[in-house]
């Protein structure tokens, strides 16, 4: 079994939500006691959100390729990077580190493809929604159209991952405000929806929205446990074989 090397902390409420996903899923897929190997670096997230605000992405950079590397010195075989919106710096942390990254688009792209669905709505932090990092790859390695609501719900969606979920927070009314920003994405005929920060399936769900949900923590925690049994299932079952 390979060794995940998770960067956490933004906010730590999704990073146990990690932890829990991927320990949950290797148990249930090779029983017993079985648990993932592991490491983490958390950074400081007080520090990150100053410096996302202010704009300031070469020392979020920097930052961000110093955890990876911390977590690739621990005995990392790929880094998985806790959070959507720091994918904004993927390419320097792939540029640093000398084993894989995955990153968060693609597991979520490939659940979208196999749902067949070609345009989503993407629901996340307004530098997810609103810059290219994200949407860019959707479309550009994915061929799927990313839709963002408008202006006004876009800076709702912000406010209540940074001053609500990212402190733990999870309030009735901004569950309805949410199902009210995915109805209107609706009403622009997307086939689902991306919950393209971590920190948002603590306040939605599938059993609140009539669209197929795509939840971004499940699907990377998902994608983590796959690759780091890359190679040893195949090789416990030639093992197996008479
Ligand atoms: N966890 C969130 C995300 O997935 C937002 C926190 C952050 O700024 O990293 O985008």
């Amino acid at each position: 079994m390979k060794t995940i090397g998770l960067i956490g902390g933004m906010s730590w409420e999704s990073s146990a939500e990690y932890y829990r996903l991927i320990n949950q899923d290797m148990k249930q897929r090779l029983g017993g006691h079985h648990n993932a190997r592991s490491v983490m670096v958390t950074v400081g997230f007080e520090q990150v959100k100053a410096l996302q605000h202010a704009g300031r992405w070469d020392e979020l950079a920097g930052i961000m390729r110093d955890a990876a590397l911390k977590v690739q010195a621990a005995g990392a075989d790929f880094v998985v990077l806790c959070t959507n919106t720091m994918h904004r710096v993927a390419p320097a942390i792939e540029a640093a580190l000398a084993v894989p990254f995955l990153h968060i688009v693609d597991p979520t792209a490939q659940a979208l493809r196999a749902a067949g669905i070609a345009r989503v709505g993407l629901l996340g932090t307004a530098f997810t929604m609103e810059q290219d990092f994200y949407r860019g790859r959707m479309l550009e390695r994915h061929g799927i159209e990313a839709v963002v609501p408008g202006p006004e719900a876009r800076a709702l969606v912000h406010r209540i991952i940074y001053d609500e979920l990212c402190h733990g927070v999870v309030r009735d009314a901004s569950r309805e405000a949410y199902r009210r920003v995915i109805g209107e994405l609706q009403a622009q005929g997307v086939g689902g929806v991306i919950l393209g920060c971590t920190e948002i399936a603590l306040l939605i769900g599938q059993g609140d929205v009539p669209l197929p949900v795509f939840d971004t923590t499940a699907l990377h925690a998902q994608a983590a446990v796959s690759r780091a049994l890359e190679g040893a299932l195949a090789a416990s079952a030639a093992a197996a074989t008479p």
